[in-house]
């Protein structure tokens, strides 16, 4: 059953609860999380909780939910739904307050989170999916996950009016490709994986810091964390993305072009079963 959590309470998600001075409905003042839940257990949450602290830090909002109180809203939120394998997505907004730009002198911080069922998509992850390539328009603190996303929406929305199932973003002015609309992006040439370094102007993907911290150096890879062209991604052997979501999905075409010999590459692949491996040793061995 589908479920929400707001302001101190469960209820329907189509319950109107919306406060009309929400900074976050207003302004898009606040931040978020996607977290996925396998087997009822909510998989890497410390790594999220932890990336929610930074960019509640970095938008100056006050630390009013701590780590403990949200594992335990996000146990019950499960508990209660009945859900097995699904997606949390959880909000902090400023709080409420009279409409200015400028931070309200005293606000409280409003959390929201809502369950849903889904399950990651399997024949992307065994065919690869085709992306375009759509400049990034977003703004220059993309390393907070803020709720303001029409950068991303619109990058999301090209895909799809194109019938293409992902976006590659890049820069203009650089030529350098950043990241997904909601992932981060690798590719794989001559047996080296390269990604954005995680700056101002990526999100730091849960997904991609496991790949990188407990993933790659098991399996020996060498990684290097420079921006590259849309050119060079274009002459790569592999490509894929990663997020919460999509786990490790292979891309195989970008923008029209066929990337490697247009099938899911074998680092690609082992990328994925290492990544299945960790959240059965997380969600189905506890
Ligand atoms: N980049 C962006 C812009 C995103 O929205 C997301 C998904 N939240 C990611 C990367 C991947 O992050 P994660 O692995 O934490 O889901």
């Amino acid at each position: 059953m589908e479920l929400a959590f707001f302001d101190g309470t469960f209820i329907r998600p189509d319950e109107r609860k919306v406060l009309l001075e929400d900074r976050g409905y207003q302004f898009g003042d606040g931040i978020y999380e996607v977290t996925r839940v396998y087997n009822r257990t909510c998989f890497a949450l410390d790594r999220h909780l932890a990336r929610c602290r930074r960019s509640l830090r970095e938008l100056r909002i006050p630390i009013t939910y701590m780590d403990e109180e949200l594992a335990a809203i996000h146990h019950d939120i499960i508990k209660k739904s009945g859900i097995k394998d699904g997606t949390i997505y959880f909000q902090i907004t400023r709080g409420v307050g009279k409409r200015t730009h400028t931070f309200p002198d005293q606000v409280v911080p409003l959390l929201s989170m809502t369950i849903r069922e889904s399950k990651p998509n399997s024949e992307w992850q065994e065919n690869g999916i085709h992306c375009g390539l759509f400049e990034d328009i977003r703004w220059l603190r993309c390393d907070i996950k803020t709720l303001n996303l029409l950068g991303n929406i619109f990058a999301k929305q090209d895909a799809h009016d194109k019938g293409l199932q992902g976006t590659i973003q890049y820069r203009r002015n650089t030529n350098l490709i950043t990241e997904g609309a909601s992932s981060n992006f690798f590719c794989v040439k001559d047996g080296v994986i390269w990604t954005h370094p995680a700056d101002n102007l990526i999100l730091k993907g849960v997904t991609r810091s496991i790949l990188l911290e407990e993933i790659i150096p098991h399996l020996g890879y060498t990684v290097v964390e420079k921006a590259i062209s849309p050119e060079f991604a274009l002459s790569a052997d592999e490509a894929f993305v990663t997020s919460t979501s999509l786990e490790v999905t292979p891309v195989v075409n970008i923008a029209g072009h066929t990337i490697g010999d247009g099938a899911p590459g074998k680092v690609t692949q082992s990328l994925l079963a290492s990544y299945h491996a960790l959240v059965k040793k997380a969600c189905y061995e506890k």
